[in-house]
């Protein structure tokens, strides 16, 4: 198999390696190709992304790296763009998505508190709940209707090369406390967002982040999205969204056999041409 993870972190935004060592942990596992996607500028000052005054020099590392490894590892340079309600990406993000090899669509902003400051889905249940009360009075099912009409839109306008973590919002469901992903309205809340994005050339991935940072039980997105996606026939890449060096293939053997077990017959990784499909191999249950 082509080994590859597109989704990976470094210190030029809130990873904790630099992008050196996420190529050398690449390298140590035997990937093909290795990209570098840091979460992307935005206008307010986070401690998740990279400041403006780093883009340039995260640019040239990247593509430094790329000609430094090109005989034993194939590098691309990517971004984790947000896409914000209300404003879609920034002209600073439109514009760097033009120098980068690839870039990863994510939404992770949903709303702004009463005193105007954005909040996430994926930072703490407090900080969400708190969200909802303030910008969807207090209804949890429209905010998550927002979130995939959010994704909907992204998907319809820019067909990111990638679509992140589809189901953020599962980061904070522990227990079911927000939302059973069984209920009809849910369901068809997924569904509309995943049959605007089969008429794209998005690729999903299967994320598997929340597991490695001990947020989540279940890869992004779950099972349940995953048969969903595998019935519209929706090209699927396997990423780890790995902050750190360990985490670079986290339960990738995994995801390749539940992927399988699903019924996907192929992943896709990218090349300078685009994206490629191979077959899925994995190893079996005592393989560690
Ligand atoms: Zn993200
Ligand atoms: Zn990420």
């Amino acid at each position: 198999m082509h080994l590859t993870n597109l989704h990976t972190h470094s210190f030029y935004c809130d990873g904790k390696n630099s992008p050196k060592e996420m190529v050398l942990a690449a390298i140590d596992n035997n990937f093909n190709s290795l990209g570098i996607s840091s979460h992307g500028p935005v206008n307010e000052e986070t401690d998740w992304n990279i400041k403006y005054e780093k883009i340039e020099e995260y640019i040239e590392t990247v593509n430094s790296l790329k000609e430094k490894y090109k005989d034993k590892i194939e590098i691309f340079l990517g971004m984790e763009l947000d896409y914000i309600p209300g404003i879609g990406f920034t002209e600073l993000c439109l514009s760097l998505m033009k120098r980068l090899d690839y870039y990863i669509g994510s939404v992770h902003y949903l709303g702004t508190f009463k005193n105007g400051v954005r909040w996430t889905v994926d930072y703490n249940i407090d900080e969400l709940l708190r969200g909802i009360n303030e910008g969807f009075q207090g209804n949890i099912r429209k905010a998550v209707e927002t979130y995939y009409e959010t994704i909907s839109e992204m998907a319809e306008e820019f067909q990111p090369p990638i679509i992140g973590h589809l189901n953020l919002f599962n980061k904070n469901n522990k227990n079911n406390i927000l939302f059973d992903e069984r209920e009809d309205w849910y369901r068809e809340a997924v569904k509309k967002c995943l049959n605007v994005i089969k008429n794209t050339s998005s690729v999903i991935e299967i994320n598997t982040g929340g597991m490695a940072r001990k947020y989540t039980e279940e890869q992004y997105p779950s099972t349940l999205i995953l048969k969903m996606i595998r019935e519209r026939n929706i090209p699927v890449i396997v990423n780890s969204d790995a902050h750190t060096t360990e985490d670079i293939a986290y339960k990738f053997n995994d995801m390749y056999k539940l992927a399988a077990d699903i019924g996907f017959r192929h992943l896709v990784y990218l090349t300078k041409d685009g994206w490629e499909k191979q077959k899925i191999n994995y190893c079996d249950e005592n393989y560690i």
